[in-house]
């Protein structure tokens, strides 16, 4: 059901949501945009955060001797690039991991789409920013916002105003009328095994993983005990330690690890899961500090090489 809410209804929203969860939200702080606790819709601030928000699921660090009992959160300012994320990794790890999956379950992300494509982003060509899949989704309209919420949610819009769907296929319409969307669909057959970008890229790469860490898909981790418990730690493919077995690495050389990134985002997991597992938010690329750029693995052409 979609609604049309005023400022002050969504300050009405948000302290109906604060009576049952723990409420986080997206913040400007020392020039980035960072989420924190926060206690009123005006804290918020519209904008995509400078880390993808998987923490809440997915911790850095943490014990995995205990499951700790997951508070109720409500998270605003979820953008469509990092909610696709978690839909996306939902498909291979929701019900298999305990600790993903309960906080899945407990939280509430509040989906607030771009009404533009970000530079650099390309998100139109995962099907964003006005996804189909949401809890509550708050998509601004001039001066008021069109929300739109799935069953389980409505009871939170008790007296607000309906309407139907006009506004957000206009938005949608509108946002795609100037979106850069990249021929994404069928790389995992056009990209090429022994492709010349693989040895360009390892060339220059310093095997930081930055990439992975900000990424909003990964979900790799490690797994080691020390003298308080067995710890679970976020991995990233492109570390040489990555996959170590007592027989050493299975990729040794840098360039098989990176193509092992790009292939398991568009080969991998697209057939295993019917899923891409990138959404476009381009965070890989800003992050990279030799400027390795996702969206050539996605563009070039292979079937020149
Ligand atoms: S653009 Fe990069 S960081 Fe963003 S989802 Fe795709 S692979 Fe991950
Ligand atoms: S962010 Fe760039 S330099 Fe760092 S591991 Fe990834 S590709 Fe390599």
């Amino acid at each position: 059901m979609n609604y049309i809410l005023t400022d002050e209804d969504m300050k009405i929203l948000f302290s109906r949501i604060k009576e049952e969860y723990d409420t986080y939200g997206t913040v400007e702080k020392e020039g980035d945009i960072v989420y924190e606790k926060v206690d009123g819709f005006e804290s918020i601030t519209f904008g995509r955060s400078r880390y993808a928000p998987k923490e809440f699921l997915i911790e850095r660090n943490e014990n995995v001797l205990n499951l700790p009992v997951q508070q109720k959160k409500a998270v605003f300012g979820v953008m469509s690039c990092d909610l696709k994320g978690f839909y996306v990794m939902d498909k291979q790890i929701l019900g298999k991991d305990p600790f993903y999956t309960q906080r899945r379950q407990n939280t509430l992300f509040v989906n607030f789409p771009c009404n533009v494509e970000c530079e650099g982003g390309f998100c139109s060509s995962f099907g964003g920013p006005l996804l189909d899949e949401f809890q509550i989704q708050v998509a601004r309209d001039g001066d008021d916002f069109i929300v739109s919420a799935s069953k389980e949610y409505e009871h939170l819009f008790d007296g607000f105003r309906k309407t139907g769907d006009e506004q957000i296929r206009k938005l949608r319409k509108n946002f795609l009328k100037n979106a850069k969307q990249l021929p994404v669909e069928g790389i995992e057959n056009r990209i090429k095994w022994d492709s010349k970008l693989w040895k360009k890229y390892s060339s220059v790469c310093i095997s930081c993983g930055a990439c992975n860490y900000s990424c909003p898909t990964c979900y790799c981790f490690d797994l080691f005990d020390q003298d308080d418990g067995r710890i679970r730690e976020w991995d990233s493919c492109i570390l040489s330690g990555f996959t170590s077995t007592s027989a050493g690495n299975v990729r040794k050389e840098l360039d098989e690890r990176l193509r092992q990134r790009f292939y398991h985002k568009f080969v991998y997991y697209r057939k295993s899961q019917g899923e891409y597992l990138c959404t476009g938010c381009n965070r890989c690329t800003e992050d990279c500090p030799v400027d390795i750029d996702i969206k050539e693995v996605v563009t070039h052409d292979y079937s020149s090489e």
